[in-house]
């Protein structure tokens, strides 16, 4: 059992909770809630802005005290401050593992047995009735067909891919949206290749160039594979090379995932100055449009921010905290807000800066010895080191960068201002 919150990936994120969970969470709102709650607790969950809230979503939801007040009140719902934190909390521990009682339909998190919220375990007992806590399923994750990302057994449908366009990529979900072939289907059957492993053939082997790009013209074949394949025996052979066939190394994309959280490279308040400078520069209506032209993803992200009415601060925040989950804070974004702002361009490089990865020790100590000397002088006379901390003018550079690299080991703060008269010096230094 534990009360810590497991830190989400992104393609968590971005599963959809399923109706089984969905409903348990209901049930957990008004177990916590109680009369308070009555008939609000749908009103609650919308919120989210979405009647299929993904597990960002609510993450979104509860993430932050006023997000969730606000939610609350929204929903006509009036809890002492206790409960709201309990519910709050509650909340924060919904995702893919979150067991449900076989019995009562609740969520295996667990609010009486402690200060904070506790999450039980599948096979332990239900927090409110003792019924049996179920898993939500022992499968594994596996290759999304379309783009050959592995994503958790949760993840069914792939809403990237093609905009507005919802893709079924696992097994069920392709089968309930997608009547299979009567033919193709014995033939998968007899081959023992799962529908997702047939359209991953179709969509990434020999014949990938019929769908352009496009995994809807793959599901078609499904439907109808003799209008793609001339007839049965193209047919047969297309099944047994989707049986061999194996899967091409995957994109760089899905390195993403295990990557370190991009937050962690950038310069410390980055992400508080891009909220800030969001909200400088544009409405909040202003901001909800250009979340939603900037990236493919742009719905699905304006679905996990707050609803309005909100306060622009909660607002900015959710945006920065999106864009930076998924890896959108880049010189693309910045060159998008400079072609909108361009008055504000000096501001917005200032925040495009702090975004770019920060340099180490070694990089620092090479564009300091990069400098021309009147330039590195004058870093070292801005600096506000106290006198004598550096060797004079007479002293070669490379000791002095070596002197100064020491000198902003001892302070962050120096150390980004140093960074900056660099990057002021001459942009192609660090
Ligand atoms: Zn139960």
């Amino acid at each position: 059992m534990t009360n810590e919150p497991k830190a989400m990936d992104r393609a968590t994120k971005m599963t959809e909770v399923p109706a089984r969970q969905l409903a348990g969470i209901i049930l957990m709102i008004g177990r916590i809630g109680k009369s308070a709650v009555t008939g609000k607790c749908e009103a609650l969950l919308a919120e989210t802005g979405t009647d299929t809230p993904t597990y960002g979503n609510i993450q979104m939801l509860a993430r932050r005290v006023d997000t969730f007040n606000l939610a609350l009140s929204n929903a006509g719902i009036k809890l002492p401050a206790t409960k709201t934190e309990e519910m709050r909390l509650a909340l924060l521990l919904v995702g893919p593992e979150t067991p449900v009682c076989k019995n009562c339909g609740d969520l295996g998190i667990d609010i009486e047995g402690g200060d904070e919220p506790i999450l039980a375990e599948a096979g332990q007992a239900c927090p409110a009735c003792m019924g049996y806590l179920e898993g939500s399923g022992s499968r594994s994750p596996y290759p999304a067909w379309t783009t050959l990302e592995t994503v958790p057994p949760t993840t069914t449908v792939d809403v990237k891919t093609v905009r507005g366009a919802r893709i079924p990529i696992d097994e069920e979900a392709i089968r309930s949206e997608f009547r299979v072939d009567a033919g193709l289907d014995a033939l998968l059957k007899s081959e023992g290749v799962l529908a997702r492993e047939f359209l991953l053939w179709l969509f990434h082997g020999p014949e990938k160039r019929r769908f352009a790009g496009d995994p809807r013209g793959a599901l078609d074949v499904l439907e109808n594979p003799l209008a793609a394949a001339r007839n049965e025996n193209v047919l047969r052979n297309w099944v047994k090379d989707a049986k061999a066939f194996r899967i091409p190394q995957a994109e760089p994309a899905s390195a993403s995932t295990q990557a370190e959280p991009p937050t962690r490279r950038f310069a410390p308040g980055a992400r508080e100055k891009l909220a800030l400078l969001l909200s400088n520069l544009f409405s909040s209506s202003e901001v909800r449009r250009l979340v939603l032209n900037y990236t493919t993803d742009g719905e699905e992200i304006c679905r996990a921010l707050p609803e309005p009415p909100c306060s622009m601060r909660s607002l900015v925040d959710a945006v920065a905290d999106e864009w930076i989950a998924r890896g959108l804070v880049n010189d693309d974004l910045f060159a998008e807000l400079i072609v909108a702002r361009g008055g504000r361009r000096k501001d917005i490089e200032e925040v495009a800066m702090m975004f770019k990865p920060q340099p180490t020790d070694a990089e620092i100590y090479n564009a300091l010895c990069r400098l021309m000397s009147s330039q590195f002088t004058t870093i070292l006379y801005f600096s506000g080191a106290a006198p004598g901390t550096f060797s004079g003018d007479s002293a070669p550079q490379s000791t002095r960068a070596t002197e100064l690299v020491q000198w902003i080991k001892q302070d962050p703060g120096r150390r980004e201002r140093i960074i900056a008269d660099i990057r002021k010096a001459g942009s192609a230094l660090l």
